[in-house]
């Protein structure tokens, strides 16, 4: 028998918290669930899911507050999804950890996509952090070669300077999840950086017009506007 994944939901609407349930009960996930900040901290420790579901409104606290609580100790994956959908939550939540964010409202094949990804990235060993790593990612007609240095497009060589291959060798690595500017540019010119999302914008431009058919409209490379980029994953 196949071993199930389990997933606490923690959100405070009821009918939210339902629709959830059901739509990870049906794609063969186990369910908790907590509606309050203080339920959801007994039953991380208690129950010990593999992933977490993460509304930020909460009766009794900040779902933000629960994220850095698992943060000290754990990089168990938490997906926030939120009704809040100013760039700064966003921003705050990912460069507090949150494995992705996704706004309220959103479609079940999303949801069930963006927690494949994050289950899927706890499982595979990486290489030294940053991006260190060997082998091959491939999407589409894209090719990341770690070993070698380069990326193809169609099997051809795309000629990336060196910082643009660190930028698309990052995004591979964590293929389907965003990355924010300030992640990325500490992880690519290191944690002094004096680097500012505009030096980010001008290679990402360069990036796409060698390996986008049309840059205007990415394949590969995706914008999430005010917060940082994230590369289309295997399976979407
Ligand atoms: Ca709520």
């Amino acid at each position: 028998m196949k071993l199930r994944d389990k997933v606490l939901i923690v959100e405070d609407e009821q009918s939210i918290s339902n629709f959830i349930s059901t739509v990870l009960n049906a794609n063969d996930y186990d369910t908790i669930t907590a509606s309050t900040g203080e339920e959801a901290m007994s039953m991380i420790t208690s129950h010990c899911p593999d992933l977490i579901i993460l509304d930020l409104g909460l009766p009794d606290m900040d779902g933000l507050d629960i994220l850095r609580d698992v943060r000290s100790w754990s990089n168990l994956p938490v997906i926030v999804v939120s009704a809040r959908t100013r760039e700064h939550d966003k921003v705050e939540a990912l460069d507090l950890g949150a494995d992705d964010y996704i706004e309220k409202p959103f479609g079940t094949s999303e949801l069930l996509a963006r927690i494949r990804t994050a289950i899927r990235h706890t499982r595979t060993p990486l290489a030294n952090g940053g991006i260190a790593q060997s082998g091959k990612f491939s999407v589409g007609a894209l090719t990341v070669d770690y070993d070698k240095h380069h990326v193809l497009v169609d099997g051809a060589d795309a000629h990336l300077t060196l910082n643009e291959f660190k930028i698309v060798a990052l995004l591979g690595k964590y293929a389907g999840k965003v990355l924010t500017y300030d992640y990325m540019i500490r992880e690519i010119w290191g944690p002094k950086a004096k680097a500012d999302n505009q030096i980010l914008r001008v290679n990402m431009a360069n990036i796409r017009r060698k390996l986008e058919k049309n840059p205007a409209e990415p394949e590969y490379i995706f914008t999430e506007i005010g917060v940082g980029y994230r590369m289309r994953d295997t399976d979407e």
